[in-house]
């Protein structure tokens, strides 16, 4: 494998805009393209412009009904059924094609690790989408597409989702699989949306043991994170030795962002990045949440760099946010996780 990871990107990607006041604004990905040029980031990659996944391609995930439903959306015919139309996910013009394109730039990323180590969906992360139902903001599931396109040619897949929401959609779509191992590290359900992810959710029939969770206590901060992180995800995946990893880099678990309550720093942020890195060398990496537009661009083109081997300094954060919040929770979550999940594993 030789040559530059990609990195997908087009203005098109502006034109997934739930408008108004909805809280996930996509000028963020434009913005974090415009602070790699600045930082000169870009010269570590080849600049993709990415294709629409097709229906067919769609329908490795999703039910024909439900894109259908997302077609008409697309057209102007209102759709209130299968999570669209709400609050969370309202309709707005050219759903359908945008939402698309955001699927079709994971599923080229996929199909680029056939010559490459490494390709970069920033647009991608929508962890929630079900298989028929729109959810927090998500219409597609880009991640599961992204992770069915890589099945076609890889026996193993693991996904790593570090948003600050549980990865629920692309748990449920491979919560029967043992090809897939999916870890997600969210803020417990018991406090905020979906409501799901916890250590007993561990998978079904052949699927047991491949669906792990560790959810944690608002206000935990860097070092917890961090501690919690290094005892569950590096033993599993070196025992799982999947192919290619597939990671959802949500930067909501800043402690700046509006719609979580972790205490992340950047450079906390960026540690666990830098661990990511170090889990596997072949990596599709996708975006996710992240909903302040001062910490988005910032975080995610450091990461870029961090994920092409630079050792980033950050001039305005001088140490880690660290605080024992949550810690006695992450240590009983982390327990759970080893007692439940690890024996499926030999470990
Ligand atoms: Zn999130």
């Amino acid at each position: 494998m030789t040559g530059k990871p990609s990195f997908f990107y087009t203005d098109e990607f502006l034109s997934y805009d739930f408008t108004g006041m909805h809280p996930l604004k996509p000028i963020r990905l434009k913005l974090t393209y415009d602070t790699m040029k600045v930082r000169k980031i870009v010269d570590d990659y080849d600049i993709v412009e990415p294709r629409p996944a097709t229906d067919e391609e769609l329908s490795q995930v999703h039910t024909l009904d439900y894109i259908n439903a997302v077609k008409q959306a697309d057209k102007g015919i209102p759709q209130f059924t299968y999570g669209l139309g709400t609050s969370d996910n309202p309709l707005f013009p050219g759903i359908y094609h945008s939402s698309s394109m955001y699927a079709g730039a994971s599923i080229c990323a996929a199909e680029h690790l056939a010559q490459k180590d490494m390709a970069v969906n920033i647009s991608g992360g929508l962890h929630h989408a079900h298989s028929a139902q729109a959810a927090g903001f998500c219409i597609f599931n880009d991640p599961a597409l992204a992770i069915a396109t890589l099945l076609k040619s890889n026996e193993k897949i693991a996904y790593v989702d570090i948003d600050a929401h549980h990865g629920d959609g692309v748990q449920e779509i491979f919560y029967r699989s043992n090809r897939v191992l999916t870890i997600s590290l969210h803020e417990s359900g018991q406090f905020l949306f979906p409501g799901t992810g916890f250590p007993e959710e561990i998978g079904e029939g052949e699927g047991k043991g491949y669906s792990v969770n560790i959810p944690f206590y608002p206000y935990t901060a860097a070092d917890v994170y961090i501690e919690s992180f290094l005892e569950v995800v590096p033993p599993l995946i070196e025992a799982f030795r999947p192919d290619v990893l597939v990671c959802q880099l949500g930067v909501d678990t800043n402690t700046d962002d509006p719609l979580a309550d972790f205490r992340l720093s950047i450079r906390g942020y960026l540690k666990v990045v830098e661990l990511i890195k170090d889990l596997h060398p072949r990596r599709v990496v996708l975006g996710g949440g992240g909903y302040d537009l001062n910490v988005v661009p910032k975080a995610w083109s450091m990461a870029m760099a961090v994920l092409v081997g630079h050792t980033v300094d950050i001039p305005f954060e001088s140490t880690y946010a660290t605080s024992n919040t949550g810690r006695e929770y992450a240590e009983a979550m982390v327990k759970e996780v080893k007692r439940l999940v690890f024996p499926f594993h030999g470990l």
